[in-house]
């Protein structure tokens, strides 16, 4: 990890201490866990089960002010509400694409941005969420890889995407039948296992049966592969695992996803391999950029095929989106189909992943960008 990105470790670090110190200022819910909500509470001398009446409403009824809490005295509400906050990110931008997919821009308070993103289709509705602001690694076919600024999100800015986005699409009371967040995809900005701490923390208080209680089929970590975070992040979250593959040689591989230069195919099919709890009810996605001419003739194909040959798989051919600057084309709709095809063939079902909300620039850090080269525009600030 970037030396950067070890910093911003620190700061955060700093803030978490400074979050103990609940008489000074408010602690953020959404960063807390069960166990530390509960240390907060009982070390301000409240009994225990005020901290389990206060995170049943963040987390099943997403409470964002304190006087909604009708189980709980007066003077008792007025004391949560100096000690806590249940503030979520800051909206900048929100578009609406008519393919029913949103998209907002995020502003943190130190002023860094992130996406999240909303698509729903037919009974399932995914939250795409960011992990990092920008990304440590270089992935020559990712915009995200382009952005200079890099720091890990915290877990309340992880977990505040998920509020923010249930509090708009009316999912409160958490699980009710007809809610319209039904997945999570971290598939956002960042490499989430470079942010292993705070994604795990958040994803368990996100899973948490007394919460919003996503079970952990429901969630997807995407990762270019972090080889030895792969591992524990099954054993201790049990999500599902998508691993973006994008090229099956390691020569080509090192071009695209630089991190197979430190982690290669080998390593990287054998952490796969080796998944806690895989099964065909519980496969491995693998994420295949199509790109023209570069890595979607037959015989990458077949190398694909051969590759993960006997790991309960799925594979999700990704139609690259192009953005400016970027060297790549994606590869006709004729190939695709033909790679499609021969993975179909081979009996995996091969869906082509289908682009959603173009019109609103839904594609991975394409919206944050947008709007720094607006604020370029307007302030003549090179940001
Ligand atoms: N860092 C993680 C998760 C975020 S990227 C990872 O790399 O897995 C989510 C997915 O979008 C990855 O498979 C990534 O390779 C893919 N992606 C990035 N830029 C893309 C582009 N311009 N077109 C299509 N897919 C892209
Ligand atoms: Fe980072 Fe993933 Fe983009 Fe690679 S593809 S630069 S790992 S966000």
């Amino acid at each position: 990890m970037s030396e950067a990105v070890a910093t911003i470790d620190d700061l955060q670090d700093d803030a978490s201490h400074a979050q103990s110190d609940a008489v000074n200022a408010p602690v953020n819910l959404l960063g807390l866990s069960q166990e530390a909500l509960e240390t907060v509470v009982t070390d301000a001398g409240l009994p225990k089960f005020r901290a389990r009446q206060l995170w049943r409403w963040v987390w099943r009824h997403g409470l964002t002010n304190f006087d909604e809490m009708s189980d709980l005295g007066k003077d008792v509400r007025a004391r949560f509400a100096g000690m806590f906050s249940a503030e979520r990110p800051r909206v900048t931008r929100r578009l609406q694409s008519s393919d029913g997919t949103i998209k907002w821009l995020l502003r943190f308070a130190d002023g860094n941005e992130a996406e999240t993103v909303y698509i729903p289709d037919n009974e399932r509705g995914t939250l795409c969420i960011s992990s990092q602001v920008g990304c440590t690694l270089t992935c020559s076919f990712c915009h995200t890889g382009t952005q200079k600024l890099v720091r890990n999100l915290n877990v309340a800015e992880i977990c505040g995407q998920v509020m923010l986005a249930m509090d708009e699409l009316g999912d409160w009371p958490a699980g009710k039948p007809e809610r319209r967040l039904t997945n999570i995809v971290l598939m956002g900005m960042g490499e989430p296992l470079f942010n292993y701490e705070n994604v795990a923390d958040a994803m368990k208080i996100i899973m948490s049966g007394e919460g919003v209680a996503l079970s952990k089929r429901r969630i997807t970590l995407s990762t270019s592969g972090v080889v030895p975070e792969i591992k524990r992040a099954g054993e201790e979250l049990g999500v599902n695992l998508a691993i973006s593959l994008h090229a099956v040689r390691d020569e080509l591989r090192d071009e695209l996803v630089p991190i197979n230069r430190k982690h290669n195919l080998a390593e990287l099919i054998d952490a796969c391999r080796n998944y806690p709890g895989l099964s065909n009810a519980r496969r491995i996605t693998w994420e295949y950029v199509m790109l023209d001419g570069v890595n979607d003739s037959d015989e990458d194909c077949r190398k694909l095929l051969a590759l993960i040959r006997g790991i309960p798989s799925k594979i999700n051919l990704i139609p690259f989106n192009p953005w400016p600057g970027s060297a790549y084309k994606c590869s006709s709709p004729e190939r695709i189909e033909a790679f499609a095809k021969t993975v179909l063939k081979a009996g995996y079902a091969s869906p082509v992943r289908t682009p959603r909300g173009q019109d609103i620039m839904a594609a991975c850090g394409q919206l944050k960008s947008a709007s720094q080269r607006e604020r370029r525009q307007k302030t003549g600030i090179n940001d």
